[in-house]
């Protein structure tokens, strides 16, 4: 039978509870057998701001975050390609590994406003479900603005426990001292310790 894998693709600059909660209720409602977190090597859209932590340590984390959870794992294709990270190259690129993968994208409601401007979408529209989440601080578009962001797409929104918590706000709290704990995975923070990241290392 074919695989039902989900992309869940991020910066992950650092991983947390709001990825691996949504990661694991997405696998769940939707009968996945998998659920990739795929690390951006470079991601375009966030270029020419701030400077992104090395690709090979927000991949530590992620590891780290998710080494005893069955059915979520880590996905460095696109650190291994290394350039800017597509999608589409990713999942083009799983398809060659495993013709008949069945793959479904994971999106958090804060990214579908920019799906319009993904590489190929409309190959990304043929080979890809797309699963919509929640995400508080990002009110989904309604009625028509929505129908318009996911024409095409064989898409369905779902509910998971809505958490507050952003990277940005985690990079925040370290460069101040304030706790990560219980946002972040605990082997993840110390991964974080460990290699001094986000100025983390006092
Ligand atoms: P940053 O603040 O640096 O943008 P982030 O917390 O948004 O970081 P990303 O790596 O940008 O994390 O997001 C990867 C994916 O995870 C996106 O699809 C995003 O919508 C989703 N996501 C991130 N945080 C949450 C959350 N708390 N609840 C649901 N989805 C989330
Ligand atoms: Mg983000």
């Amino acid at each position: 039978m074919s695989r039902r894998v989900g992309i869940f693709g991020g910066t992950f600059d650092p991983v947390h509870v709001g990825h691996l909660v949504t990661a694991v209720n997405a696998r769940a409602a939707l009968d996945l057998d998998v659920v990739l977190l795929v690390v951006a090597n470079e991601p375009w859209q966030k270029l020419g701001g701030r400077a992104v932590t090395p690709a090979a340590d927000r991949l530590a984390l992620v590891e780290a975050a998710v080494s005893d959870c069955e059915g979520i794992e880590v996905c460095d294709l696109e650190i291994k390609r290394g350039g800017s990270s597509y999608t589409i190259d990713t999942v083009n690129e799983l398809i060659a590994n495993e013709p008949d993968i069945a793959l479904t994208l994971i999106v958090g409601a804060d990214v579908v406003a920019n799906l319009a401007s993904w590489r190929a979408v409309d190959e990304l529209k043929q080979r890809c479900q797309l699963v919509v989440v929640n995400r508080p601080g990002s009110r989904l578009a309604e009625g028509r603005d929505l129908e318009r962001q996911l024409e095409g797409w064989n898409s369905r929104v779902i509910e998971v426990p809505a958490l507050e918590v952003s990277s940005t706000d985690l990079r925040d709290r370290a460069a101040s001292g304030r706790p990560l704990d219980f946002l972040i995975p605990e082997g993840a923070i110390r991964v974080i310790r460990e290699r001094g990241l986000y100025a983390l290392d006092r």
